[in-house]
Formats: structure tokens, C-alpha cells, sequence
């Protein structure tokens, strides 16, 4: 067991839970010692603390250590996610905001699937606005409700060619007014085609931040802003990123792998799911990312010239 965690244990014997919970957040151990394996993802999991180490944050507990504590858990997630990104493959800001438009009750992996075909044929707004809706319905069809995301994207195509000279504009204002466009995929584009900070709220987004009690609020839009209070706008698209790998590996809606989980002495929600370290383990899921708490080996299509991240499309 990790030393912080029989620390943990110590200081948590014959104290009550419920009284313990401010002093837990005084003495809860530094997470690194904890969590933090970076030799293999088991290691997260054997770290990962039992129910009566985890630091359960009061329901008064303060501004300041609300922000601490945010802000330790992104940390930690950037530790086990180095290299998060956007999953949707995109070479320019149209490939990343017609792609973004089709995600929408699916899944990024089918998105991918689909849109080579897709771009092979229409590389352009122009292109795309000229097309036949009914071809493109073929091509998109595997990504479910494909009449309503042709309609999107041919409509989107045709309001970049009439109104913004065939770009996709790099301003908020501008890009939700575009067909199927709403905040989330606005924040989307800007974050990773244009290097402005932005909070992608989605569906994982919204179910992690409560777990966490980072706020209670249930509309996107004051999540974004009760969130985006929490953090600098510079770890904004970030912590994006962080969050959403993480609702996706490990924090899932119906069987969160607590037990497996790097950010546990952290979470007040931890007992939400599985907490056996090796029934966890096998809830956790991988996709094209590698183990969580290893360094993941980011994609090639990430790597600039000297074998570094790149940075986003767009930025200078
Ligand atoms: S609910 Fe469980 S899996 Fe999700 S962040 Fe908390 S401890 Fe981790």
C-alpha cells in the first residue's frame, strides 16, 4: 500500500467520517505520493485509496480550497493524460468544425471512420456547399441522424462561403451563428484550431465537474462560467481535455472505475462505482490513448518536425 495512504489510515483512525471531513482536507495526503505511477497503470490503481482515505470534501468547504482543489485534480490528470487532445482527426479548422457537427450522439472513433470519405470528396467549404445532399447522406450515414448532419455541414459550408469568405472565422460571435454550431463545438474549434482558451462543455464534462462538486449548476452555460472561475483561461482548453479523457477512461456514467481511479483522494463522489482495484481495472477503458498512468505516445499527426506536441492549428 502507498505510504501516504497508511499515513491516511493513521490519522483517520478512531475518528468519525462525517466530523473528520475538514480535518481529512487538512491532513489528506499529497496526491503525488499517492496516485502518481507513472511505470504503470496498475500502480494507479494499487494507489488508488480505500473509501475511509478519501478526502470527502464538507459541503462548506471554502472558495479556496474548492480552487485548490480543482486545480490539484487537473493537475494530477495532466500527469496521467499528457498528451490529451482532441480525438477527432482534423488537418485544418473546416476538417475540425464539420467534424466536431457530426460527433453529436456518436462517437469520435465513427466520426473518424467517416470522415476521410467525407473530405476525400468535398476538401472545401465550397465543396461541400455544392454538394448533393444525398451522396452525403451516404457518407455520413454511419454516424447516425445523417439527413440532420448533412443538412448542418452543407448548410455550415454554404454560410462560410456567403458570409466568411470560405474560412471558418476564429471568433465566438461568429462561429455560432453557423448551422449546428452551438458553444460547445464554438469552444471546440477555437481552443484547438485557433489557440483560444475555451471550456468544451460535453456530456462527460458536465457528469465529472459534478462528481466533483466543482458546482452544482446543471445549465452548460453557467457550468462553463462556474468552472471557468476556477481555473486561468490558460488551462481552459486543457483541462478540457483532461477532463473529458478521463469521463471517457475511467470516470464513466454508469460504473466509474474508483477503484482504479488516479484522482480518488481527491473526489468526493469516489464509492460511485466499482472501488475493487481489480474489478476496477477491467471497467477501464483505453481506446487509442494507451494506459492511463502511463506517458501516452501522442499521435504522429501531433508531433512537429522535432518529434514534439505540436501546437494547436492556427496558433502563432
Ligand atoms: S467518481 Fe470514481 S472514477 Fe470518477 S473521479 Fe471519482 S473516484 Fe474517480
Amino acid at each position: 500500500m502507498a505510504v501516504a495512504a497508511k499515513d491516511t489510515a493513521g490519522s483517520a483512525a478512531g475518528t468519525k467520517a462525517v466530523t473528520a471531513a475538514k480535518a481529512a482536507v487538512k491532513k489528506a495526503p499529497a496526491p503525488k505520493k499517492v496516485v502518481v505511477a507513472p511505470k504503470k497503470a496498475t500502480a494507479a490503481v494499487k494507489g488508488a485509496a480505500p473509501a475511509t482515505t478519501v478526502v470527502k470534501p464538507s459541503r462548506d468547504e471554502s472558495r479556496t480550497a474548492l480552487v485548490r482543489r480543482a486545480r490539484r485534480i487537473n493537475r494530477e490528470l495532466a500527469e496521467v493524460y499528457p498528451y490529451a487532445h482532441p480525438e477527432l482527426d482534423f488537418e485544418n479548422p473546416f476538417q475540425l468544425v464539420v467534424a466536431t457537427v457530426l460527433s453529436a450522439q456518436t462517437t469520435d472513433l465513427r466520426v473518424n471512420q467517416t470522415t476521410p470519405a467525407l473530405f476525400a470528396k468535398y476538401p472545401t467549404p465550397e465543396d461541400l456547399a455544392a454538394a448533393n445532399p444525398e451522396e452525403v447522406e451516404e457518407i455520413l450515414r454511419p454516424c447516425g441522424f445523417f439527413r440532420a448532419k448533412t443538412k448542418s455541414v452543407i448548410g455550415l459550408s454554404k454560410a462560410l462561403v456567403e458570409e466568411f469568405g470560405g474560412e471558418v472565422p476564429g471568433r465566438l460571435e461568429d462561429l455560432v451563428k453557423l448551422p449546428g454550431v452551438g458553444r460547445k463545438t464554438a469552444f471546440v474549434v477555437l481552443g484547438n484550431a485557433f489557440g483560444r482558451p475555451g471550456i468544451t462543455v460535453d456530456t462527460h464534462f458536465q457528469r465529472l465537474v459534478r462528481r466533483w462538486q466543482w458546482t452544482d449548476e446543471t445549465d452548460p452555460d453557467k457550468i462553463e462560467a462556474a468552472v471557468g472561475a476556477l481555473f486561468p483561461k490558460s488551462d481552459w482548453t486543457d483541462l478540457s481535455h483532461h477532463v473529458i479523457w478521463h469521463g471517457r477512461r475511467i470516470c464513466h456514467a454508469r460504473k466509474p472505475a474508483c477503484g482504479a481511479c488516479p484522482i480518488a483522494p481527491l473526489c468526493p463522489a469516489y464509492g460511485e462505482g466499482e472501488t475493487d482495484p481489480e474489478k476496477a481495472k477491467k471497467l477501464l477503458k483505453y481506446e487509442k490513448g494507451g494506459l492511463p498512468g502511463q506517458r501516452l505516445k501522442p499521435p504522429q499527426a501531433y508531433l512537429d518536425a522535432g518529434g514534439r506536441p505540436a501546437p494547436p492549428l492556427g496558433a502563432a
